[in-house]
């Protein structure tokens, strides 16, 4: 695994301010103190950029030698402001929220009196440092967009480019790390060229290795290379460790896209050693970690664990979130790879954890992906499907979440919107006289609000669509995956998930799914394993499938779709017997207690079920997407008390999106009537269909 972002927030978020100057070679000693690397008496902007050039690397002790310049600086000045901003910037960067909060709450303070251009610049600023503690380790970009966004917004028409350029840089950077990568190419060219203006060496070095790496994510190798060959080039001739580290770091894995195994391996332990010799040690945790990956990959995983081992305490000391993560995982994979699976698992669950605690499910999921693949390469089959049934879930969770988020954010919007319109209500009461020009005005503002609302729904939609395509991008590489495994599954004798995947090719070359899709999953199965023992666990199981079988028809499809889960597929049959079906499987299930040995089970099931093509549209579904929704129906059925089947069928003609959406809040669409709800029960009581009045 590797960081999703090579860079990190406080880092581009703290560059330059004020005049450029002479550059020290290297960083001052980290001790604390009034000593700065610019000559003794040298104008106060060179000491403020020399500090600042040490921040990149040790941010703690150049802010605390900030704060004798902050001292000394005159009330509400220019100069003051910029101080503040750079020292808020850099406590930011090393994980002092409070001490970060600080700088921000006193340029909240500026008054109207120092000037109202000067007061909105540092409101602007205080933003600034808030969006930059937001981003801070992958914590809330969400709100750490909004927040520069604001910045944006207050920040006055023509301040110095040094000084747009802290904010053009950040979005930039918190776009990318977002994913919004179009807006992430614009924001870091824009940076670029103000860079160029500015002048500073390692600013316009750093300013390309960020473009250079929003470039690969966007998938333009190429002109990712010449940007981190410029960055390289820009870097070597300043002779400014940070820059060239970053350069060598984000070459590094512009080369590895590219192919060039060499290259690449080069570039990281450059990166290392030019971080080290800086004394920046987030930047050195940082990038031993990633190459980890990297030596992952290349399957040298001693060198992979000897990094990633050397990162984790680095990246514990300093506060960084990602790092640790990224290092526990590799930790995990290396071992997994040189088959120590339980203290590998182990550390992958650490890693988890983290993303879990954080509730970055998106993350989370990828990782267990990614231990899905490591443990199928070493052999453990069952804890690869495990893994990758995790991933599963959670990849169709975060849909769920992104939904919400997306529905919130619209919600903001429209009250808002609202809240204007009655507001303006009330003055036009208050004032007949100027009824007239109110109205005007008015109106102009609501259209601006208005299409204000429609663009950001508009944005929202988009980011949520490209979260739903990644989601089944991954999805897609999972199922990939899976197919390389045998297509029966030794248990059962069932069909496993390459057989299922087989049959679907077979039978439809698109890949999208006919006929009536049952998800089956045993109910409390934890429990049967407790109480009986895992071989009885493993018999009912059998059992289980054999009374599917017993239950179906020579020529339906049946699949052990995961542990205790079962995948039906039945050609086209009228609706009444589709239901029967459902009864039949719950009911043949239930009616008698498996018997294994002198132990009696009791097993029931929750089944999800539904049709495709779906709809009175007639809407192709792919088969994952069939599979989404009958599982949610299934954990319906489990949520309202399992031994029951709930069938979905759509009461309006459906698109892509809006089946999305129905998967994505089931219950909500039965309410409102998009779709009709028909539930089984195991213990025979009466079918009946739920749907809006
Ligand atoms: P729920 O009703 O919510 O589905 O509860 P559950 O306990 O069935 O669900 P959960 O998914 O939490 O647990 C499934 C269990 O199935 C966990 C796992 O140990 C067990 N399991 C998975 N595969 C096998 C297998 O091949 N043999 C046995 N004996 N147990 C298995
Ligand atoms: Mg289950
Ligand atoms: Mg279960």
């Amino acid at each position: 695994m590797k960081h999703r972002s090579p860079r990190r927030a406080g880092a581009v978020l703290a560059a330059a301010l004020l005049l450029p100057g002479a550059l020290p070679a290297q960083p001052v000693a980290p001790a604390p103190g009034p000593a700065v690397q610019a000559a003794p008496g040298a104008e106060l902007p060179d000491r403020l950029l020399a500090l600042e050039t040490l921040g990149r690397a040790q941010p703690a002790p150049a802010s605390q030698q900030l704060q004798a310049l902050l001292d000394a600086s005159p009330a509400f000045s220019d100069l003051r402001l910029a101080l503040l901003t750079v020292q808020g910037l850099m406590w930011a960067e090393a994980a002092q929220g409070d001490a970060a909060e600080r700088s921000a709450v006193q340029l909240d303070a500026w008054p109207e009196s120092a000037g109202p251009a000067r007061a909105a610049r540092a409101a602007a600023a205080a933003l600034l440092i808030r969006a930059s503690l937001a981003a801070h380790g992958g914590h809330d970009l969400q709100r750490a967009d909004q927040l520069l966004q604001q910045a944006l917004q207050a920040l006055p028409a023509g301040v110095p480019d040094l000084e747009r350029y802290r904010f053009v840089a950040a979005h930039g950077f918190i776009k990318d790390r977002a994913g919004q990568l179009e807006a992430a190419v614009r924001l870091n060219h824009e940076a670029l060229a103000l860079a160029d203006r500015i002048g500073t060496p390692w600013r316009r070095a750093e300013a390309r290795s960020a473009l250079a790496y929003s470039y690969f994510g966007a998938s333009q190798l190429e002109r990712a290379r010449t940007l981190s060959d410029e960055a390289l080039a820009v870097a070597t001739a300043a002779g400014d460790a940070v820059a060239l580290g970053r350069a060598h770091n984000t070459a590094g894995i512009v080369l590895d896209g590219l192919g060039d195994r060499e290259g690449d391996r080069r570039s990281f332990e450059l990166a290392i050693s030019h971080a080290r010799r800086a004394g920046a040690k987030r930047d050195e945790a940082r990038y031993l970690a990633n190459s980890a990956d990297f030596y992952l990959k290349k399957g040298d995983y001693r060198t992979a664990l000897g990094h990633a081992q050397r990162a984790l305490p680095l990246a514990r000391e300093l506060r960084d979130p990602d790092t640790e993560l990224v290092s526990l995982a590799n930790i995990g994979f290396a071992h997994i790879a040189m088959q120590q699976l339980a203290p590998g698992k182990r550390f992958v669950a650490q890693a988890i954890a983290i993303d879990e605690q954080r509730g970055a499910w998106g993350g989370a999921a990828s990782t267990y992906l990614e231990l899905g693949t490591y443990l199928e390469k070493a052999g453990d089959l069952r804890g690869a499907v495990a893994a990758y049934h995790r991933h599963r879930k959670l990849a169709a969770g975060v849909l769920r979440v992104d939904q919400q988020k997306a529905i919130l954010a619209m919600q903001e919007q429209y009250d808002a919107e609202q809240r204007s319109r009655s507001l303006a209500l009330l003055q036009r009461e208050q004032d007949i006289k100027a009824e007239q020009l109110h109205r005007r005005d008015l109106q102009q503002r609501l259209w601006w609000l208005l299409a204000a609302a429609l663009v950001a729904s508009f944005g929202v939609l988009v980011a949520l669509q490209r979260r739903v395509r990644q989601a089944n991008r991954l999805l897609a590489r999972s199922n990939q995956v899976l197919r390389q495994y045998g297509e029966r599954d030794p248990l059962t004798g069932l069909a496993n998930r390459r057989g299922f995947q087989a049959a679907m090719q077979q039978r439809a070359a698109d890949g999208t799914l006919s006929g009536t899709l049952y998800l089956i999953d045993v109910d409390h199965f934890k429990r049967i394993n407790d109480r009986h023992g895992h071989a009885a666990g493993d018999a009912a199981l059998v059992e289980v499938a054999q009374r599917l079988r017993a239950t179906l028809r020579e020529d339906d499809l049946i699949v052990r779709w995961g542990g205790e889960e079962f995948l039906v597929v039945v050609q086209a049959l009228s609706p009444e017997r589709i239901d029967a079906l459902a009864r039949r499987m719950l009911g043949a299930l239930q009616a008698t207690p498996v018997q294994v040995e002198r132990q009696t089970i009791a097993v029931t099931a929750s089944i999800g079920f539904a049709t495709f093509p779906i709809g009175p549209g007639a809407l192709a579904v792919p088969w994952e997407r069939a599979v989404n929704l009958v599982d949610t129906a299934m954990y319906l059925a489990k949520t309202r008390g399992r031994n029951r089947a709930y069938g979905v069928r759509l009461r309006q003609a459906a698109n892509d999106a809006s089946l999305e959406a129905i998967t994505g809040a089931l219950e909500a669409a039965a309410d409102d009537g998009r779709v009709a709800l028909t539930l089984l029960r195991g213990d025979g009581g009466e079918p009946s269909v739920e749907q809006a009045a």
